[in-house]
C-alpha cells in the first residue's frame, strides 16, 4: 500500500503546511500548488523549477498523482470519455462534453455507487470506494491535459458536473474540499458558480449545503413524480421520501441568491415515468411544494442489461408541454456520447464487451 500523501488532495494552505513541516519555505508550497493546478503537471520531475534534492523529497514522501488512463473513448459528437484506475485498480470515468461557448466535465465522486437506481447501468457495480480529493481534482486536471495539452489555458470556461459515477452526497467532505481546492486562483480557478452536483436526495446533505456560502450549484435526480414510483425506481426514496426530499428543496430554494441554479432531473423511460397523467402529477407535486426550480427532462440513455427504453421524442414534447401548461419550467436535455457509453447513466466501466475501440 502507498502511504505517500497525494499532493493534488491539498488546498494551497495546506499545501504550505506540509512544505513547512518537511522544513521548506512556504513560497515552496505555493510553487507546487501552482505547478499541480495552474500548470497542470502530474509529477514532480517535471516541476524543474524546484531544486533537485527537493524534488527526490517529494516523491520520496509524496505523489503528484494517483490516477493513470486506462482507456479513453471518442465520440461523433466531440464528447470524450475516459476510463481511469486508482492506485488499489478501481475504475474511475470522466466525460468531457464539448459546446459551442463551453466545456462541460462530468467527474465521479465515487468509483461504482451504493444507489440501486434501476434505470443507472453504474449502479451494477455497486459501491467499490469514495473517492479523495485528489482522485476528483486529477479526474478535471487529466481531461484538461488531454483536450488541450498540458497546462494549455482553456479557450472557453470550464463548467464541472457531479454527474458521473457516484452518489456525491454520499462523499460530501471530500466532494467540498475538491470543490475548494478547483476554485482556488491560483490553480484551476474553477469557481463554485460552474459547478453543479447532482443528488438522489440525500436530505441532510441538501440541508447542509443549504448553511454553505460558497458552494455549487445543485441538481435533484426525482425520476418519478409518486413515491410507488420512484420507491421502485430509485430505492434511495424509501429512507428520504418525496415529501421530505422536496421540503428540503424548498428550504434550500430559500436560501438561493442571485446566479445559482437549482434544478430537478426527471429521466424519461418509455412507458414508464412519461406519461400525460405523470406530467400533470409532477407539475402539481411541485407546485404543491411551491418550487420553482427548473425540470431537465433526461430521455433514457439505453443499455443493454436495463430494463427500459427512451421515451419518444414525441412523448417528451408533450410531457413537456403539460408541465409548461402548469407553470414549471422544462427543458429537454440533448444526450451527448451515448456511442461511446459516455452519456448519463451509462458509466460502468464499459469497455471491449461492446465492441468499443480505445483511440
Ligand atoms: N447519484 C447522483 C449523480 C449521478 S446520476 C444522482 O443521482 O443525481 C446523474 C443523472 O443521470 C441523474 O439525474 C440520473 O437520474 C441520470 N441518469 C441515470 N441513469 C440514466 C440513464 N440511463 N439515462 C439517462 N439519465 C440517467
Amino acid at each position: 500500500m502507498n502511504k505517500r500523501i497525494n499532493l493534488t488532495g491539498l488546498s494551497q494552505p495546506k499545501l504550505i503546511a506540509f512544505v513547512e513541516e518537511i522544513g521548506e519555505p512556504a513560497y515552496r508550497g505555493r510553487q507546487i500548488f501552482a505547478a499541480l493546478h495552474h500548470r497542470r503537471l502530474r509529477s514532480f520531475d517535471e516541476m524543474t523549477d524546484l531544486p533537485k534534492g527537493l524534488r527526490e523529497r517529494l516523491n520520496e514522501t509524496a505523489m503528484a498523482s494517483t490516477l493513470t488512463v486506462q482507456s479513453r473513448y471518442l465520440s461523433t459528437d466531440g464528447t470524450r470519455r475516459f476510463l481511469m484506475k486508482t492506485h488499489d485498480n478501481l475504475p474511475v470515468e470522466t466525460v468531457f462534453i464539448p459546446e459551442e461557448h463551453r466545456d462541460t466535465i462530468c467527474f465521479s465522486s465515487q468509483s461504482g455507487c451504493p444507489l440501486q437506481c434501476t434505470f443507472c447501468l453504474t449502479a451494477q457495480l455497486g459501491l467499490l470506494r469514495s473517492l479523495t480529493p485528489g482522485e476528483i481534482v486529477e479526474q478535471i486536471i487529466i481531461a484538461l491535459n488531454d483536450v488541450y495539452g498540458v497546462g494549455v489555458t482553456t479557450p472557453r470556461g470550464t463548467n464541472l458536473v457531479g454527474m458521473g459515477a457516484g452518489e456525491p452526497f454520499l462523499n460530501f467532505d471530500s466532494l467540498m474540499n475538491a470543490v475548494r481546492i478547483m476554485a482556488e486562483p491560483q490553480g484551476l480557478f474553477i469557481v463554485p458558480h460552474r459547478v453543479t452536483v447532482s443528488t438522489a436526495g440525500v436530505v441532510p446533505r441538501i440541508r447542509e449545503l443549504a448553511t454553505i456560502p460558497d458552494r455549487p450549484n445543485l441538481a435533484i435526480s426525482l425520476a418519478a413524480p409518486t413515491n410507488e414510483m420512484r420507491n421502485e425506481l430509485m430505492p434511495i426514496n424509501k429512507k428520504w421520501p418525496l415529501e421530505e426530499l422536496l421540503a428540503a428543496c424548498k428550504d434550500f430554494q430559500a436560501t438561493l441568491r442571485a446566479g445559482e441554479r437549482f434544478t430537478f432531473e426527471y429521466v424519461m423511460l418509455d412507458g414508464v415515468n412519461d406519461s400525460d397523467e405523470q406530467a400533470r402529477q409532477l407539475a402539481n407535486l411541485l407546485n404543491r411544494h411551491d418550487l420553482h426550480a427548473r425540470v431537465n427532462l433526461i430521455p433514457h440513455n439505453p443499455a443493454d442489461p436495463l430494463p427500459y427504453q427512451p421515451s419518444p421524442v414525441t412523448r417528451v414534447e408533450m410531457f413537456k408541454s403539460i408541465l409548461e401548461s402548469k407553470g414549471i419550467r422544462a427543458f429537454v436535455r440533448r444526450p451527448r456520447g451515448r456511442d461511446i457509453f459516455a452519456a448519463c447513466g451509462q458509466l460502468a466501466a464499459v469497455t471491449q464487451n461492446v465492441g468499443l475501440r480505445a483511440v
